[in-house]
């Protein structure tokens, strides 16, 4: 790609897409966290949670002094709260440092930063000559460029031709570079569908010549996973106005999260949650929700004549769930 027509693309992308948040509010803090929000969710799902995340932690100390209950309710709706953690964790690791690590040595170090979110600061943070190859970079230099491979493999072609300056040896502003490849791959370029009649890159694209722009990356067909039926009984226990919850122990399936008391009915090889024998649930009501591989009913049971053990325990009363990370189907029960 030459000087102009990278110039071409990113023209494309400011006039387009340059209202984004993180765009309006850029700093090195800011970048941190819209990367690690973006990686696996969608614009439009990052663009409100990311406005309330930096009002609640308008800096990395901010962020570094909060609790990870704190953090946690704030991720709430993006998913994948192993992201949560790595960027708490990071920003406890960055507040302790004498400024924002400037390499990609340094950042790497600091666990919670992965290749791609190092690539990331450096260059739409810092603007430095780097690539942030996510699937959408990965995506639209594949095409251009003409590599037919798998997803993942052409990114790993990439990351090599960048390195070594075989590709995109340019002097352009990457920043820009690297947010224009992006938009252009969530718009025109996009894994099922191409719009190349739109496309700021559509003279020079190597696979729209060829007639193969859907051809690249391949993706690796994957077993279809068969869900595991899994029966829990979800047992709201209530004292005057407080509900009792358990929180999942570290290391553990949903570790931190605060659940109502559950147990697993019958016949389940599996020890997420005690198991329960011989306890009807025919006359309860339930509601469904899958987790990984698990098709779950959650029977639902309201009373507090059962023997529980109060170790470990916190008793909340409905005001304050807000102020607390309750997983989704948690909320709907209470709410059932
Ligand atoms: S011309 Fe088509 S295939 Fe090539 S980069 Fe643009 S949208 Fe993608």
């Amino acid at each position: 790609m030459n000087v102009s027509l990278a110039q071409k693309l990113i023209k494309w992308s400011k006039s387009n897409y340059a209202d984004l948040p993180w765009r309006r509010q850029r700093s090195l803090y800011t970048t941190l966290v819209s990367e690690i929000m973006l990686q696996q969710t969608t614009v439009s799902t990052v663009k409100p949670r990311f406005l309330s995340f930096i009002k609640k932690f308008p800096d990395i100390s901010a962020l570094a002094c909060a609790s990870e209950a704190e953090v946690l309710k704030a991720w709430e709706g993006l998913g994948y709260y192993s992201r949560a953690r790595r960027l708490h964790f990071a920003a406890k690791k960055i507040d302790l440092m004498d400024g924002f690590p400037d390499t990609f040595e340094k950042l790497i170090e600091i666990k919670g930063i992965g290749k791609y979110t190092a690539n990331a600061v450096l260059a739409i943070g810092m603007n430095k000559r780097a690539l942030a190859i996510d699937a959408n970079i990965e995506r639209v230099l594949a095409r251009y460029l003409g590599i037919y491979n798998y997803k993942g493999k052409c990114g790993e072609e990439i990351d090599k031709g960048f390195s070594s300056k075989k590709i995109l040896d340019i002097d352009v502003n990457f920043r820009d570079l690297n947010e224009s490849l992006m938009d252009l791959g969530r718009t025109y370029c996009k894994a099922n569908k191409v719009n190349c009649i739109m496309c700021p890159l559509k003279e020079n694209c190597l696979s729209l010549k060829e007639n193969k722009e859907l051809s690249t990356p391949q993706r690796l067909v994957k077993k279809k996973v068969i869900k595991e039926d899994l029966n829990i009984l979800r047992v709201i226990y209530q004292r005057s106005n407080k509900y009792l919850f358990f929180k999942r122990p570290k290391g553990k399936w949903l570790q931190d999260q605060l659940e109502l008391p559950s147990f697993i009915i019958a016949n389940s090889k599996l020890k997420q949650y005690p198991l329960l024998k011989k306890f009807s649930v025919q006359e309860l009501p339930h509601i469904e929700s899958t987790i990984t591989k698990y098709k779950i009913k959650n029977y639902i049971l309201n009373t507090n004549s059962i023997k529980l053990d109060p170790k470990k325990s916190v008793w909340l009363s409905s005001d304050d769930f807000e102020n607390h990370h309750l997983s989704s189907v948690t909320k709907k029960i209470l709410n059932f």
